[in-house]
């Protein structure tokens, strides 16, 4: 048998990257079984290097991915290698990646409460839990924007440089990282936090927190943020 350099080219390309692409299959794994995502719901992305990222593919159950599903495509979404289609929601990952140099990981999912929050169009409060004012900050609510067309990014333009988290409205939740695993972290942090707000709801009213403590927790939180990046 006899492999032409264009497909040897093309069976290298799509076994490259081997330890993301099973992060990839690992933390789509993990969706699944958290019940942040449904049927074939959610995407998740991580550069590979400055221009070049990996994405899920389109249509594909996240809990039963393989380690050639994701799909390598460059900064302007043009695909590399892969046999299927990226993910619908590129538009957004590769937007985030281009406005901000710091994220490596981008997560996109479902998961109900957050969702509840956001098909009510509620903005999770940023002052009542101080650990999710230091490990994930304000989780801004976007415009509606329809489900994977260029007004998804765009809803994002005024929060994307300044957040972690984003409550997507009538939609989901998009959570971005320096690693898989810490955009996922805030995944499983917003969805906490949002059960936590509904069960808080329905026994008695909320305290806030001072100005003041909420300041001081910011300050907490930019100073490890710093000293995580030095
Ligand atoms: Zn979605």
């Amino acid at each position: 048998m006899t492999i032409s350099a264009a497909g040897l080219k093309f069976s290298l390309s799509i076994m490259s990257y081997t330890a993301e692409r099973k992060l990839l299959v690992e933390f789509g794994r993990r969706l699944y079984e958290k019940g942040f995502v449904a049927g074939t719901d959610g995407n998740l992305s991580l550069l590979v290097d400055r221009d070049t990222l990996l994405i899920t593919p389109s249509g594909a159950a996240k809990g039963r991915m393989c380690t050639d599903d994701p799909v390598l495509v460059n900064i302007e979404g043009k695909v590399l290698s892969g046999k299927r289609k990226p993910s619908s929601e590129m538009l957004l990952h590769l937007f985030v990646y281009k406005k901000r140099p710091d994220v490596k990981a981008c997560c996109h999912a479902h998961p109900p409460y957050a969702t509840a929050f956001s098909a009510v169009r509620k903005e999770l409060p940023d002052n009542i839990l101080p650990e999710i004012i230091i490990s994930v900050g304000r989780i801004p609510l976007t415009e509606y924007a329809p489900p994977g067309t260029e007004a998804v990014p765009k809803s994002l333009e005024p929060f994307v440089n300044d957040y972690e988290a984003f409550l997507l409205a009538n939609h989901g939740v998009l959570t971005v990282g320096r690693t898989l695993d810490d955009a996922f972290n805030k995944m499983e942090t917003v969805e906490h936090f949002a059960r936590i707000l509904y069960i808080a709801a329905g026994i008695g009213a909320v305290s806030f927190l001072e100005d003041s403590e909420v300041r001081r927790l910011e300050k907490v939180r930019d100073n490890l943020k710093k000293g995580n990046t030095s």
